[in-house]
């Protein structure tokens, strides 16, 4: 049994080949048939005909609808009118099943391709961004474990907010309430006195009420958090991971990004080091293009969709004003009202991908943090304990790893970035 991509790659007019898949496209004209099969790495066409194939067998075969399972024998042809260069003259097969009607026809509503993406994954376009998918993952860890972090695993059901109350979930547990957890970005901090660097895959939960084409309820966050970095040492680590997952897209997925219609020329410049640029440098900026906006002014998907039409390489937003994020993140001590963080914008108009910065070591600063926003210190009693036993200079970041295959892939919604996306409105399949 083989592999369509290895038959394609390996094999020679003449061999023997077994195959095994799904029907992807059929087309009869009399006496031969002619179906395209398709198995995770690729299609190949398939030639049936009464030549080779008794009656019985030959009329079972060429009456097969789209997405039936089978197995076939048969001779591998060049073929240069095939759609890969190859066809398979079929001598047996196996059915696994025959379907009736397949409910994905062409031109369907983007609601009902929702309602069915159980089937719609295996269309050829989601399968080739799946599959990027997986490489943006695969690189993500890869690129922490080369640098010597270590992977953990922190809980999602938790009582303490990392992001603020108006994104949380209440989940009853037993008598009591608990919330889905944000980021876990306060666990991972817990981990550096141990391991100094570490990382996680995992999903963060948030009642996002404005619906946009980059938010979704449940996204998948890789967070990391270093002992002894400062921001601009973070951003190092950020900007080199960032190019290093590009290229390795760029080098594993050419396929699929032609098949996606995305720019390869445009993903191999991806390059570090990127610019660095102060919110309040930003905020001059977007004066000459007009986007009518001032300091103190927060960034959401729109005005960022503006200002990253501009650029060609991701960059770095640094130094924001301190009452535009939350309140674990270090003052500038050049300049208190604004934090040493930054965000990292894609461009392409793609906007915030990464959110990060140092955080405040000091236990009396953070502390005056938390009761200027009205946070009860009781519940963090362990995130402070940690500025009490030990504690040091650090930083992190968490990355939206569902926005990084949108942007990778130039898509336009979220929604298409990952399998089965929960929005305010869907929560099935
Ligand atoms: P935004 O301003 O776009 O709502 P944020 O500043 O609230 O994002 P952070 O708290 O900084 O986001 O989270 C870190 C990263 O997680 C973001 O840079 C982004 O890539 C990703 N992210 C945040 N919220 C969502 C969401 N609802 N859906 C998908 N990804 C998200
Ligand atoms: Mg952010």
């Amino acid at each position: 049994m083989s592999y369509i991509r290895d038959v394609l790659n390996e094999e020679h007019d003449g061999s023997a080949v077994h195959l095994r898949g799904w029907v992807y496209r059929t087309r009869s004209s009399g006496k031969l048939s002619f179906i395209v099969l398709r198995d995770s790495t690729g299609i190949i066409q398939l030639l049936a005909s009464t030549r080779k194939l008794q009656d019985d067998k030959y009329r079972e075969i060429s009456s097969l609808t789209i997405e039936s399972s089978l197995e076939v024998m048969g001779i591998l042809r060049k073929d240069d009118r095939a759609p890969t260069g190859y066809e398979v003259e079929i001598e047996d097969f196996k059915l696994y099943q025959r379907n009736e009607n397949y409910p994905i026809t062409k031109d369907q509503g983007e609601e009902f391709l929702l309602d069915n993406r159980h089937l719609w994954v295996r269309s050829r376009e989601f399968t080739a961004m799946m599959k990027v998918r997986s490489t943006v993952f695969k690189a993500f860890a890869d690129f922490y474990f080369k640098h010597g972090y270590y992977e953990v695993h922190t809980p999602f059901m938790v009582s303490t907010a990392a992001e603020g109350g108006s994104t949380l979930f209440k989940v009853p547990f037993f008598d009591e309430e608990v919330y889905l957890t944000q980021s876990s970005q306060f666990y991972l901090e817990t981990m550096i006195f141990s391991l100094e660097n570490v990382f996680t895959i995992a999903p963060s939960f948030r009642a996002e009420k404005s619906r946009t084409w980059r938010h979704l309820t449940e996204y998948w966050h890789g967070e990391v958090e270093a002992a002894w970095l400062h921001n601009e040492d973070m951003m190092q680590v950020e900007e080199q991971m960032i190019e290093y997952i590009v290229q390795e897209v760029v080098k594993n997925n050419t396929e699929e990004l032609n098949a996606l219609g995305r720019d390869v020329e445009f993903l191999k410049r991806i390059k570090a080091p990127f610019r660095r640029i102060r919110y309040a440098d930003l905020i001059k900026m977007t004066e000459s293009w007009g986007l009518g906006m001032k300091y103190g002014d927060d960034l959401g998907a729109d005005e960022e969709r503006a200002i990253m039409v501009h650029f060609d390489q991701p960059i770095f937003v640094t130094h924001y004003p301190s009452k535009l994020k939350t309140f674990y993140h270090m003052p500038d001590p050049d300049n208190p009202d604004e934090i040493l963080c930054h965000d990292m914008l894609a461009p392409e108009g793609y906007g915030e991908i990464v959110g990060g910065g140092e955080r405040i070591s000091d236990l009396n600063l953070l502390e005056k943090r938390m009761e200027d926003y009205g946070l009860n210190k009781d519940n963090y009693y362990w995130y402070l304990d940690l500025r009490r036993y030990g504690s040091v200079p650090h930083s992190g970041f968490g990355l939206g790893l569902d926005r990084l295959v949108l942007w990778i892939l130039h898509l336009d919604n979220i929604k298409e970035a990952i399998p089965y996306p929960r929005t305010i409105r869907r929560t099935k399949p």
